[in-house]
């Protein structure tokens, strides 16, 4: 399987293509903290329903990613990205959500958080977010 990767310079051995997973694609986000003065990836991991559909209780991508942003990113060098891969490894875009929208604002996050759509690095903030599926469950 040819899984899409990043539009992304990374160093040497810092492939993301190992986080894919074609079992958990249809719930996963995936993200990575990127540090833009050196190319390198810094954090990465992905964000799924822990099991429990029926709690609110599932960290969203974006959360984890600005948990170490906020911790880490002393001289403000970080950006993140986010994106779903469809099962035959295509990527995908993915936007915040209303909840996440507003964490991501509070921390100043908001130019710094992106998706890719068609191969382009876009915003991952968009006019309109979406609420997050799990409130209305
Ligand atoms: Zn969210």
């Amino acid at each position: 399987m040819n899984i899409e990767g990043l539009p992304l310079k990374v160093k040497t051995g810092e492939y993301i293509n190992k986080l894919f997973d074609a079992n958990i694609c249809d719930v996963a986000v995936f993200f990575i903290v990127y540090n833009k003065t050196n190319n390198s990836i810094v954090y990465k991991g992905i964000s799924r329903p822990n099991g429990l559909p029926r709690q609110r209780s599932s960290i969203h991508a974006e959360e984890l990613a600005i948990r170490y942003c906020y911790k880490y990113d002393i001289r403000n060098r970080y950006i993140i990205y986010i994106w779903k891969w469809n099962r035959s490894g295509k990527i995908k875009s993915k936007f915040c959500c209303e909840r996440c929208t507003l964490l991501i604002n509070k921390f100043n996050y908001k130019d710094k958080i992106f998706t890719i759509d068609k191969g382009n690095i876009i915003s991952a903030i968009s006019n309109n977010p979406l609420k997050s599926l799990s409130y209305f469950i």
